[in-house]
């Protein structure tokens, strides 16, 4: 059974996430304030975090920060703000994926599993050398990426990118994460260099770059592999 911790202040959706989560077979626990849900993640080890960001007691990106000091378990954000600032904080905090209220219940279950699967996921991906879509397969120890039988040739920097949204598939990965990761701390704003270096790779690898189907944009917050 999945262990989910739903950590939010609104008792009536408490009650409709316990029962549509408790339906579906998740074993659920809930805590209404950022301490008793720092105290019960440690205690209790969930599979995944829903996360209200506006508790009583903190804000949700400290429970984020202080769950990551020692935890992998995926994160999913739910809110009522809407600023990509908000989404881009909880995502740079380590957040996995963030739901904005009023969300669709079905929509927020298809992403817990989603974030769930990633992180069973997680450990074997370590070893995976081999990554193959219907378009391309990029080869991780070999540095290598090969489309329609042929070798494609990319840039350093864009072999960097490449590589970290295929070793975090389905992830949301925040801009700022990126230029941080890729280029250094001094290029965190540099977002017109994303633009240009996705824009790249789509060009060398998706069928139709002006429709990606693997190097997804989510405006204003960051990129996510779809495999
Ligand atoms: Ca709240």
């Amino acid at each position: 059974m999945t262990r989910v911790l739903v950590v939010e202040d609104d008792p009536q959706l408490v009650r409709a996430l316990r029962i549509n989560l408790q339906a579906r077979k998740f074993d659920v626990e809930s805590a209404t304030d950022g301490s008793s849900a720092l105290r019960l993640a440690a205690a209790r080890k969930p599979d995944v975090i829903l996360l209200d960001l506006g508790l009583p007691d903190m804000d949700g990106i400290e429970v984020i920060k202080g769950v990551r000091d020692w935890s992998r378990v995926p994160i999913l954000v739910l809110s009522a703000r809407h600023t990509s600032e908000d989404k881009i904080r909880a995502l740079d905090a380590g957040a996995d994926d963030y739901v904005t209220k009023p969300f669709s219940m079905d929509e927020l279950l298809a992403r817990l599993r989603a974030a769930v699967r990633r992180q069973e996921a997680a450990e074997p991906s370590q070893e995976t050398v081999l990554v193959t879509t219907e378009d391309f397969t990029v080869d991780l120890v070999a540095k290598r990426v090969r489309r329609g039988g042929r070798d494609v040739r990319l840039t350093p920097t864009e072999w960097h990118l490449l590589e970290i949204l295929i070793t975090h598939p389905g992830r949301l990965i925040s801009q700022r994460q990126l230029l941080l990761e890729v280029w250094g701390p001094t290029y965190g704003d540099k977002t017109n260099y994303l633009r240009v270096y996705m824009a790249q790779l789509r060009r060398k690898l998706e069928a139709d770059p002006a429709h990606p189907r693997y190097l997804i944009t989510e405006p204003g917050m960051g990129y996510r592999f779809e495999g």
